[in-house]
């Protein structure tokens, strides 16, 4: 079968790591038609925008992107595109799988925990305004839709995995009205999954116990700004966000992105991680039915991970961008034979 998917390159490392992406994609034997489309700082003087209507429609159309980063231009008006995204496919589910990998350096084993955060609203629902000259108010939206789809995802989750616990993270000691909404919906839901383990840890604590013993978790989810920091911070266990893939999943489609940003300082050098990206392609397939094809590339990185000899500078090795997806295809090829 033959699938039409949007591709939008980014910006910074981007394109690079799409590139090698779409290569391996290539060799795995699944047929994709690519849709490619251009958006951020490089559109924004033909366009007027950093998102023309185009990416919006090609999105609709085919209901699956791969994205790299893409960075918004600070001061000149513009809102974040990759907000913008999310809210306008209604992209509510942000997946991130943190995992350890065997042959890289990391201070922890075992890691193998899931951050779903909610995508849609919380502080990122961008409605800010000054009270005064010098007085400033962000509003943070929590409501009883969004909490419990979030979490009802959580659950579906741990179920497709086979995991045996959900962590609700909030901070609603504090925020009783806002986080303790969040905490009452995850409750009520957790409720209709008594197969699955389920208790709550206030935000602050979590970080800790994370940092501590980051294998002793499962699922975490969490409001949007909560799972934006602990899915960077957990990233950092685990050897950095060069190795950290998502998902931004909603009905109107579903936008497949590494979790770290464009890193303008590495950009065009050839020494870019593509590991996230090539995973975030994973969880593609596995989501478009390709199961075979996500398993084979998935098999493939972590093997060459494991044996160290080719591993970016990101992870403390010389293996330039291009050399590291080729290794990566030579290793799927030898496992196909
Ligand atoms: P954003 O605000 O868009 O999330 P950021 O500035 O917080 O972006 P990133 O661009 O994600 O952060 O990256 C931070 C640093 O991590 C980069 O400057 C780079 O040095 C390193 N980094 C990120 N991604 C990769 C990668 N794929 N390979 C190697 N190093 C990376």
């Amino acid at each position: 079968m033959k699938h039409n998917i949007t591709l939008i390159p980014g910006d910074g490392i981007g394109p690079e790591v799409t590139t090698a992406t779409v290569k391996i994609l290539e060799k795995s034997g699944v047929c994709i038609n690519w849709e490619i489309v251009r958006m951020g700082a490089e559109v924004i003087e033909e366009f007027g925008t950093p998102m023309p209507p185009y990416v919006l429609e090609s999105i609709k159309k085919n209901k699956v992107a791969l994205k790299g980063p893409v960075t918004t231009p600070v001061g000149k008006g513009f809102k974040s595109v990759n907000v913008t995204l999310r809210q306008e496919l209604n992209l509510y589910a942000n997946i991130r799988p943190i995992r350890t990998f065997e042959g890289v350096p990391s201070r922890f084993e075992n890691v193998d925990l899931i951050i779903v955060r909610e995508n849609s609203e919380d502080l990122y629902a961008g409605i800010e305004h000054m009270i005064t000259e010098d007085i400033a108010e962000s509003i943070k939206i929590i409501s009883k839709k969004a909490s419990d789809r979030i979490v009802e995802y959580a659950f579906k989750i741990a179920k497709e995995q086979n995991r045996k616990e959900v962590i609700a993270v909030h901070k609603a000691n504090i925020m009783k009205l806002s986080d303790g909404l969040f905490l009452r919906c995850a409750r009520n839901i957790a409720g209709t999954h008594k197969d699955i383990a389920f208790y709550d840890v206030i935000v602050d604590a979590m970080s800790m116990k994370l940092v501590m013993n980051p294998e002793k978790y499962d699922v975490l989810v969490m409001p949007n700004l909560y799972g934006d920091i602990l899915s960077d911070m957990a990233a950092g266990l685990v050897g950095g966000l060069g190795l950290v893939p998502g998902a931004n999943i909603g009905e109107e489609g579903a936008v497949f992105e590494p979790a770290h940003g464009s890193a303008p300082d590495i950009a065009g050098k050839n020494i870019a991680n593509p590991t996230a990206c090539i995973l975030s392609s994973v969880m593609m397939l596995r989501h478009i039915g390709e199961a075979k094809a996500a398993n084979k590339i998935e098999q493939a990185v972590v093997a060459v991970l494991k044996e160290g000899k080719h591993l970016t500078c990101d992870l403390g090795g010389t293996t330039g961008t291009i050399e590291f997806t080729q290794v990566v295809i030579d290793k799927m090829l030898e496992q196909t034979n």
